[in-house]
């Protein structure tokens, strides 16, 4: 079966000038689609469709944009099992996470439903004699989202869902990896009353990436994947003058003081660690164990992550599913081949997990949750991000080395501190160089009321995603300044306009 492009309020005829991409199974590692990967052409008829969409849905009123969004969160709530099946059966993941990364994406749904007041400018009466002044927002105008393999619909529904609410009309370039999940998104918009033309998905690689960068008719470009392609993507988008946000990758960590309950911070770690098979840009991928208690530490987390389940997305037991591809597999194996080599401890293997249970899985990208001890810098499972089911524990004697060890990251998306101690976590607040922050809190995502974004090499640009700082993203601010004179006030003056 073949995922075509949605353009236009539908799916595209096959164009013989596109080429196709297999889509894989992760579970049994077999191919089950293939994809469109968007030629030229494609792209054109894309980019032409946004364009003519623009001006109608630009007019339309903010009462039916809105009306849209409560639409769409009524078809996404009510065939929620629906689309985390499409998720899970691509990605691999288990279908109760799937679950949950629709109903983050839900909470943007739902911030956009209050668009009414999200697209509120300001207005300031009498600035100068007889003067008013306002500010508008007005959309950008036809917007190219870039989609990562781990959120298929949650960071569609991010940058998508707020880019439509403010106006502007979108082409949705999802992972082709995971494509199906985009286009059930787009569909359902269509189902709630948005007009044809204004989410158009086109399916492709680095090729259709590039097309969207470089051409003029596309504005502005969100996009959200690895450090690398987020900083190529900045570059470029700017060098061709476009608005860019890019999210890049990330190496979470999470700091468990002396004074922390160890077995919540255990079970924190584990989860955070695991859930999704550790592909998620907020997974904690190195606890950093302060003082005495590391081997304590250790040894509970090992003890938690022995018991973990591994198994297909639809086997309601299995708590992690497999990775993306058998590329990704393999260099997670290549981390764990070289952990002790470079320093470090396997305390629990991964290599080393018994499948056997899994029905068809002998193929499947199928690797168990593994702990690295005494990984430091220099060390690769350390130094990058691994995008995997496996742990890194560092030890440090004091907060002040957890600290510096994380400031010193070319990461910086997410972090928590574990302790019982106020002042510390306070001190934590202050102290650390990254974007999100959890107090005993693992995964700080934040609420879809607030924004989400990392600092250095975790986001290019200074404007974060979804919420209240993306509508700054999606519309321009224009000022209007009003006089209205009576004949009698007018006179020539070429002065500098002051008050
Ligand atoms: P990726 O960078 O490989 O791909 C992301 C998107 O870019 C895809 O649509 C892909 O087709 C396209 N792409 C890939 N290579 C490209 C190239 N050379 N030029 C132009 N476009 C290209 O990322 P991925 O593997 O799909 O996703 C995992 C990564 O995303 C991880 O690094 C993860 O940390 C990151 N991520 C970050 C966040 C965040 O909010 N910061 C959220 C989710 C995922």
């Amino acid at each position: 079966m073949r995922v075509s492009h949605f353009i236009n309020g539908q799916l595209a005829a096959e164009n013989s000038e596109d080429r196709t991409a297999p889509v894989f199974n992760p579970a049994t590692g077999k191919q089950i689609r293939e994809v469109a990967v968007a030629s030229t052409s494609t792209l054109e008829e894309a980019i032409a469709a946004a364009e003519a969409a623009l001006p109608g849905w630009r007019a339309t009123g903010l009462q039916k944009r809105a009306q849209v969004m409560f639409n769409l969160r009524e078809i996404i709530n009510s065939r929620r099992s629906e689309l985390a099946a499409v998720i899970s059966e691509e990605h691999g993941k288990v279908l109760d996470d799937a679950a949950g990364e629709i109903v983050r994406g839900l909470e943007n749904v739902e911030f956009c439903a209050g668009l009414v007041h999200h697209m509120k400018g300001e207005h300031l009466e009498q600035a100068a004699g007889g003067i008013d002044v306002h500010q508008t927002r007005q959309p950008v105008g036809v917007v190219a989202c870039i989609t990562p393999f781990n959120f298929p619909a949650m960071v569609p529904l991010w940058m998508v869902t707020t880019a439509i609410a403010a106006g502007n009309t979108v082409i949705l370039k999802p992972s082709e990896r995971d494509p199906s999940a985009a286009n059930w998104v787009a569909q359902a918009f269509k189902e709630a009353g948005l007009p044809d033309g204004v989410l158009n998905v086109v399916h492709g690689d680095k090729e259709a990436v590039d097309y969207l960068l470089q051409s003029p008719r596309v504005k502005a470009i969100s996009f959200v994947g690895s450090t690398p392609v987020a900083k190529y993507i900045y570059a470029e988008a700017a060098a061709n003058g476009k608005r860019v946000q890019a999210l890049g990758g990330a190496k979470n960590h999470m700091i468990v003081m002396p004074d922390a309950d160890i077995d919540a911070a255990a079970d924190a770690a584990v989860s955070a660690g695991y859930g999704s098979a550790g592909e998620r840009c907020m997974a904690i991928s190195v606890v950093v164990a302060v003082g005495n208690i590391a081997d304590e530490l250790v040894e509970k987390i090992a003890e938690r992550t022995r018991k973990l389940k591994v198994g297909r997305y639809d086997d309601p037991t299995a708590e992690m599913g497999p990775v993306i591809t058998k590329a990704s597999l393999d260099r997670i194996v290549g981390f764990l081949d070289s952990a002790e080599a470079n320093g470090g401890k396997l305390v629990v293997d991964g290599r080393e997990y018994d499948f056997s249970h899994i029905e068809d899985g002998a193929e499947g990208f199928f690797i168990g949750p593994s702990i690295i001890d005494h990984a430091a810098p220099g060390m690769p499972a350390y130094d990058e991000e691994i995008f995997g089911p496996v742990l890194c524990i560092a030890r440090v004697d004091s907060y002040e080395e957890a600290v510096q060890l994380i400031n010193s990251n070319q990461f910086a998306n997410g972090t928590a501190v574990f302790t019982r101690d106020g002042r510390t976590a306070r001190q934590f607040e202050f102290d650390i160089e990254v974007g999100m922050v959890g107090i005993n809190v693992p995964i700080p995502v934040p609420i879809g009321s607030f924004s989400f974004g990392g600092w250095k090499n975790s986001l290019f640009g200074d404007i974060h995603m979804y919420g209240p700082e993306s509508f700054n993203f999606y519309t321009r601010r224009k000022v209007v300044t009003t006089r209205w004179p009576l004949p009698s006030e007018s006179q020539i003056n070429l002065g500098f306009p002051t008050n």
